[in-house]
């Protein structure tokens, strides 16, 4: 154990972590804010807004901004109000006793840090294809993240798979960069919002496979190619794409808490009472990690709020 019993730890630095960092701190609560650590593309402190282009509905930017410009005003608000940040990952957490303990860098010994509540804010994670070549090419022109790896793709024929609101913003973007962006989609309707559709229907750059599954991807150390699939005829084809981006949605990050925390049967984590309370006293979550139904960044960073008050009045009660 490294430090005295904190009043609060917040676990993870998305739009819902960082808000609840800025009212924890604007209590008084001196919070420490464990912010994760990157690990790949789709795995970055700051959550998934790091991994975003342009955010035109973030009220009070009228002309948009950039998702990592957005977390960086987030952060830089969060530390003028004195909230610690550190960058690495809780690998163990022990929510059994109180203080609760909190291990980063290993899972032995005493914990690294207690505290007396813990803000959990984890987020979702990208979920991928399943296809034994993505660990081999991911960062070898495989993707999922447009904001971070798109300049690398200029005037090459590329894909995006999905056919999400993710999927179409991600294949948008692209287009200023790639010569041609492909959207390969498993049904004949995308599932993205009307005004998505119309924007991806109305851009040049942009075709569509449709009834499409991706069987494999190409190439040893560089993407060289994609194989689809055709599920109503069956028809096998190689694309010589060079890069392909994977936006099929999320998973939320509940590993620490399986056994520990109430999980819903989707598993998210369960919060009650339309607060921000978990199964366990002084465990309060926020964001998507609890999130199945909104999952924006206004309703991450409302949640945020939400929790950091939900810990500042159960501290009070509990005479802290
Ligand atoms: P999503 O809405 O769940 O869409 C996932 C897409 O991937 C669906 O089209 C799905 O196909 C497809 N898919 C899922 N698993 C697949 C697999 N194994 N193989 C092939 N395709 C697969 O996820 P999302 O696009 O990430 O969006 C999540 C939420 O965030 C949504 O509520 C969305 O509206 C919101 N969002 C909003 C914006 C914005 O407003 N600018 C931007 C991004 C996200 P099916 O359609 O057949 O199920």
């Amino acid at each position: 154990m490294t430090d005295d019993v904190r009043n609060v730890i917040v676990v993870g630095s998305g739009p819902a972590g960082l808000t609840a960092a800025i009212y924890t701190a604007r209590a008084s609560l001196d919070p420490l804010v464990i912010e994760g650590e990157p690990s790949s593309t789709s795995d970055q402190p700051g959550g998934q807004l790091m991994l975003t282009t342009e955010v035109e509905n973030f009220p009070g930017f009228p002309e948009g901004i950039m998702g990592p410009e957005l977390m960086q005003s987030f952060r830089d608000q969060a530390e003028r109000f004195g909230a610690e940040i550190v960058t690495a990952k809780v690998t163990r957490l022990d929510l059994k006793t109180s203080p609760f303990g909190v291990w980063v860098g290993g899972t032995d010994g005493e914990p690294t840090h207690r505290a007396r509540s813990i803000i959990i804010a984890t987020g979702a994670s990208s979920l991928m294809l399943g296809l034994e070549a993505e660990r081999r090419l991911i960062g070898h022109g495989l993707s999922t993240c447009a904001t971070c790896d798109g300049f690398f793709f200029r005037d090459q024929d590329i894909c995006v798979v999905g056919g999400g609101d993710s999927a179409i913003e991600e294949a948008l973007f692209l287009t200023r960069f790639a010569s041609s962006v492909t959207v390969i989609h498993r049904r004949d309707t995308l599932r993205a919002s009307k005004i998505m559709q119309e924007r991806a229907f109305a851009n040049p750059k942009l075709s569509f496979l449709w009834n499409t599954v991706v069987d494999d991807l190409i190439g040893e150390e560089q993407l060289e190619g994609v194989v689809t699939r055709d599920v109503e005829s069956g028809e096998v084809t190689t694309h010589p794409f060079t890069g392909a981006f994977v936006a099929i949605g999320h998973r939320p990050n509940t590993d620490l808490f399986v056994g520990q925390l109430s999980l819903k049967d989707n598993g998210y984590l369960r919060t009650f009472d339309d607060r921000s309370h978990t199964s366990v006293d002084g465990v309060f979550a926020c964001g998507d990690v609890q999130d199945d139904w909104y999952r924006q960044a206004i309703t991450a960073a409302g949640s945020g709020c939400m929790a950091a008050i939900d810990a500042e009045r159960w501290l009070e009660r509990m005479g802290h």
